[in-house]
C-alpha cells in the first residue's frame, strides 16, 4: 500500500505527500518510513532535484505513530524483545537522521539538499518528530491544528527523535511542557516558542514552502548540534547556568510523579545524558532510555488502556449493531450542579438543550452555569464571542415540560429521591416522542426499580455523569434489567457527540466505579480508626498514584454524602452490611460539624479561605495513633486491593462485561493509579498468584472483605491473565 506519494515539478522541487489511502488521517507504520526512506533517497539522488517538500494530501499532517508497531517490534524479536527495540528505534533514528544530513558533506557540512516540512494541520508525536528532522517547519495557520508530542500522557516518551531535538532546540527549562507534560500548542503558539518555524495563510503553504527551498543557502541546512561550537539552551547540566535546571527539573519530575511513572524519569535522564555527548551518540542515548520505558509493563499497559483501548470505546466497540442514533435535542431535567453541567457539554457540542427545573429561577441558574464557564474561556482566548452566543442560544431554560416536546433523549438529573424521579418521568413522557430514550443520572438508585416509573422500560437508562462534568471524562451507562439495544446505542451515541469516553455496565449498587471508590475511601478511615497514622494512609496513596488519598477524597466529597450513602446501604444490606467501624469515624465526624471542604473543616484543616492546609490534628483525641504503625506496603496493599478485588466481583457478578472498560473506567472515572493501566492491568503485572498470596494475607489478619474471589483463584491455578483469559473476547466485540 502506498502511503507517500512522490513527485518532482518543472523547477526541480520534489514534493513527498502523506497520504496513507482508507484513512482520515495519517499514521505512521513501518511500511511508511520505508517509503518515506526511498523518495528521501531517490531525491538525494536525483541531479535533478533542488530540495524536498515533505508534505500531507489530508486536511491534518499526522496523528504519530501506530503504537502496533512498537508491539510488533518487541514480538519480531523473539527472545530478546529489548534487543529488537533497541534495533528498530535505531532505524528510524537513521531515516530521520538521513532528512536532517539531506546529503550534506559531514566535514564542511555543505552541499545537501533543503528539506522543509510543510504542515496543513494537527501535527502529533512522530507526526512531528519526522518535522523535526527537517530544516524548517512551516505550518498553515489553522486554529484547530495541535502541534505537539504527547507520548508521556500514555506512558511513553519521544522516542523518534523528538527528546533530544525539542531539548536541543529550545533548552531543557522550555522543553520541559512540551515533553514532560505533553502540551499542545496551535500553530502560531508553537511559533511564539520555537517549535516551528513559520506559520502562513492555508493557502500558502506549498507556495511558501518551495520559495524557502529554492532560496535556502548551505548554512540554513544545518542544525546548531550539527554546527561547531553548538551549546545546549540554557546550559548543559554541567554549566553554572544549567545546573539548576536540571537539578530542580528532576525534584519537580519526582514530586509529579511519586516516581511511578517510569516515562517521565526515563524521559529526563535521556535529556540530561544526551546532553552531555555529540547528537548521534545523544540518539543511542534516547533509543537505550525509550528501550528502557517500552520494556517496563507499566508502559504497555497505560498504552492500551490509555491509547488502544480508550479510542475502541470512544468509537463504539460494544455498542449494539442499530441505526444512527445521535441526538439533535435533548431534555434535562434537573438543573443543579449535575443538570447544569450536563447542559453545558451538550450545548457545546452542537445539541439542542431544553433545560428544566422547578421554577424559572432555578433553570435560569442551571443556563447561567454554561454563560460562566464560557466567560472564563474567553479570559483565556479559548472562546470568542460568536461561539458564546451561538452555545447560549442552544439552551432553552424553562418550567414548561411541554418544551420537551421533539426531544429524542431525556437526562432526568432531580434530587436523588425515588418519587421525585418517578414524578418527572411521568411527566417528561407525557410529551415526549414515543420513540425518545429516557436516561437518568442517578449514582445509588437501581435503574431497574426506576424504570418501573416508565411506560416504556426497554427505552428507560442510567447515563452516569460524574463531577464536575465539563472536566470528567468518563460516562457510565448503565443498562437495566429491559433496557433495549436502542437506548444502549443512543447513550453511547449521546457520548461520543460530547466527545466523552463511555462504559457500559449492568445495573448493580454503585455500578462501576462508586462500587470501587468507595472501599477505598472506607479502608483509609478504618485505617485511622483502628490508629494507623492519617499522614501514613494518605502517602500511602499518593505514592501508588492514586491522586488523592482516601481522607483528602473523602474531605472532596463530603462527609455528610458518605454518612447518607452508609445509611441507605445498611438499610438495603441489612446484617450484611460490613462497614460499621468505618461508620463510626463518618458519623463521629459529621456530628462535630467537620464535613469537609464545603465546611471548611473534615480529615484535613482549612484555613478562611478554604485553602487545605495540614491533616487536623484533632483527629488524634478521638481515634489515638498506636504505637506500632504497619509497614507502607501493607498500607498500600490495603488500599489497593480495596478497589480491585471490587472490580474483581463486578466482573464476576457481570455488572462488567469487558475487562477494557474496567480499566479504562477505574483511570478516567476515579483516577486509579494511571501507571498500572487500571485494576486488571495492574493484577496482570503482579500475577494473580501473588494477587492471591496477598488475599490471602490480608484476609487473615483483616477480614473477610480481603477474601480472593474465586475467579482470581482459579486463574492462579491456571496461570492465567485477565488480558489473556477476557482479552480477544474484549477484542472480537
Ligand atoms: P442538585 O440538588 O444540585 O440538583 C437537583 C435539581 O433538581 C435542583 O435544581 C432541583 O430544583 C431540581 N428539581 C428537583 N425536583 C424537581 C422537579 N420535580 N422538576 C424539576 N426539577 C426538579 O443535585 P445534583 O448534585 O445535581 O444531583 C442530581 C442527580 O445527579 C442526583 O440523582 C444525583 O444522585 C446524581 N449525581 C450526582 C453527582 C454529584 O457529584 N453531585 C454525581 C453523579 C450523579
Amino acid at each position: 500500500m502506498t502511503e507517500f506519494h512522490y513527485a518532482v515539478d518543472a523547477d526541480g522541487v520534489a514534493t513527498i505527500t502523506w497520504d496513507v489511502a482508507g484513512k482520515s488521517m495519517n499514521v505512521l507504520s513501518i511500511a511508511g518510513l520505508q517509503e518515506l526512506d526511498a523518495h528521501v533517497q531517490a531525491a538525494l539522488a536525483d541531479g535533478n532535484v533542488k530540495g524536498i517538500i515533505i508534505t500531507s494530501g489530508k486536511a491534518d499532517f499526522a496523528a504519530g505513530m501506530d503504537l502496533n508497531v512498537l508491539a510488533r517490534m518487541k514480538a519480531d524479536a523473539g527472545d530478546d524483545p529489548a534487543r529488537g527495540l533497541f534495533d528498530g528505534i535505531m532505524q528510524v533514528h537513521g531515516v530521520l537522521r538521513r532528512i536532517e544530513r539531506a546529503g550534506m558533506d559531514p566535514k564542511t557540512l555543505k552541499g545537501g539538499k533543503p528539506v522543509v516540512a510543510a504542515l496543513p494541520g494537527t501535527a502529533l508525536g512522530a507526526g512531528l518528530e519526522i518535522p523535526l528532522a527537517c530544516h524548517r517547519i512551516i505550518a498553515a495557520d489553522n486554529a484547530r491544528a495541535k502541534i505537539g508530542l504527547p507520548e508521556i500522557i500514555i506512558g511513553i516518551f519521544p522516542g523518534a527523535g523528538g527528546t533530544m531535538r525539542v531539548s536541543r532546540k529550545l533548552g531543557a527549562m522550555a522543553a520541559a511542557p512540551i515533553l514532560l507534560e505533553g502540551k499542545l500548542n496551535a500553530p502560531k503558539a508553537a511559533k511564539a516558542i520555537g517549535l516551528i518555524d513559520e506559520v502562513v495563510e492555508p493557502g500558502q503553504l506549498l507556495a511558501r514552502a518551495k520559495e524557502w527551498v529554492l532560496s535556502a543557502k548551505d548554512a540554513d541546512l544545518v542544525k546548531p548540534w550539527d554546527a561547531k561550537g553548538y551549546k545546549f539552551p540554557g546550559g548543559a547540566p554541567y554549566s553554572a547556568p544549567g545546573f539548576p535546571t536540571f537539578l530542580g527539573a528532576a525534584a519537580m519530575v519526582h514530586a509529579q510523579t511519586q516516581g511511578v511513572y517510569p516515562a517521565a524519569k526515563a524521559l529526563l535522564a535521556a535529556v540530561y545524558e544526551g546532553a552531555l555527548v555529540p547528537f548521534d551518540t545523544a540518539l543511542k542515548i534516547e533509543a537505550r532510555w525509550f528501550t528502557h520505558v517500552l520494556m517496563n509493563p507499566s508502559s504497555s499497559a497505560m498504552i492500551r488502556s490509555l491509547f488502544i483501548n480508550k479510542e475502541a470505546l470512544e468509537k463504539g466497540a460494544n455498542r449494539p449493531k442499530v441505526a444512527d442514533e445521535r441526538v439533535a435535542r435533548v431534555g434535562i431535567l434537573g438543573a443543579g450542579m449535575m443538570g447544569a453541567g450536563i447542559a453545558y457539554v451538550s450545548a457545546n457540542a452542537g445539541i439542542e438543550v431544553v433545560l428544566i427545573d422547578a421554577t424559572q429561577e432555578a433553570a435560569d441558574r442551571g443556563k447561567a452555569y454554561s454563560e460562566g464557564i464560557l466567560d472564563k474561556g474567553m479570559k483565556r482566548g479559548k472562546v470568542t464571542a460568536d461561539k458564546k452566543a451561538e452555545v447560549l442560544a442552544r439552551i432553552t431554560a424553562t418550567t414548561d415540560y411541554a418544551a420537551l416536546a421533539g426531544c429524542d433523549l431525556i437526562v432526568e438529573a432531580v434530587f436523588e429521591d425515588q418519587k421525585v424521579k418517578a414524578g418527572v418521568t411521568a411527566q417528561a413522557e407525557a410529551v415526549i416522542p414515543a420513540d425518545a430514550i429516557f436516561a437518568t443520572n442517578t449514582s445509588t438508585l437501581p435503574i431497574t426499580d426506576l424504570a418501573k416509573a416508565s411506560k416504556r422500560p426497554g427505552q428507560f437508562i442510567g447515563i452516569h455523569f460524574f463531577s464536575p462534568v465539563d472536566k470528567m471524562m468518563l460516562v457510565e451507562i448503565i443498562k437495566g434489567k429491559e433496557t433495549g439495544d436502542r437506548a444502549v446505542a443512543k447513550a453511547l451515541d449521546y457520548v461520543r457527540q460530547i466527545r466523552k469516553t463511555p462504559i457500559v455496565v449492568n445495573d448493580a449498587r454503585f455500578f462501576y466505579a462508586n462500587r470501587c471508590i468507595i472501599p477505598y475511601i472506607n479502608e483509609g478511615m478504618r485505617m485511622v480508626g483502628e490508629g494507623v497514622e492519617p499522614a501514613l494512609v494518605e502517602n500511602a496513596a499518593r505514592l501508588v498514584g492514586m491522586p488523592l488519598g482516601p481522607l483528602q477524597l473523602v474531605d472532596e466529597t463530603s462527609l455528610d454524602l458518605g454518612a447518607k450513602i452508609a445509611r441507605a446501604t445498611r438499610a438495603a444490606m441489612g446484617n450484611e452490611y460490613p462497614d460499621g467501624a468505618v461508620d463510626d469515624i463518618v458519623f463521629w465526624m459529621v456530628d462535630q460539624g467537620r464535613l469537609g471542604r464545603k465546611s471548611k473543616s473534615g480529615f484535613y484543616a482549612y484555613d478562611e479561605a478554604g485553602k487545605r492546609q495540614g491533616l487536623w490534628e484533632g483527629l488524634a483525641d478521638r481515634f489515638p495513633r498506636a504505637g506500632d504503625q504497619p509497614e507502607l506496603t501493607e498500607v498500600q496493599h490495603r488500599l489497593l486491593f480495596a478497589q480491585v478485588l471490587e472490580a474483581v466481583r463486578a466482573l464476576e457478578a457481570g455488572v462488567l462485561t469487558d475487562i477494557r472498560e474496567g480499566d479504562v473506567g477505574a483511570i478516567l472515572g476515579w483516577g486509579f493509579a494511571p501507571w498500572s493501566g487500571g485494576p486488571f492491568s495492574w493484577l496482570d503485572i503482579i500475577g494473580a498468584d501473588t494477587a492471591v498470596a496477598i488475599c490471602d494475607r490480608l484476609a487473615a489478619k483483616h477480614g473477610a472483605r480481603f477474601a480472593a474471589p474465586a475467579l482470581l483463584r482459579d486463574m492462579a491455578a491456571k496461570g492465567e491473565t485477565f488480558y489473556g483469559r477476557f482479552g480477544a473476547q474484549a477484542r472480537a466485540a
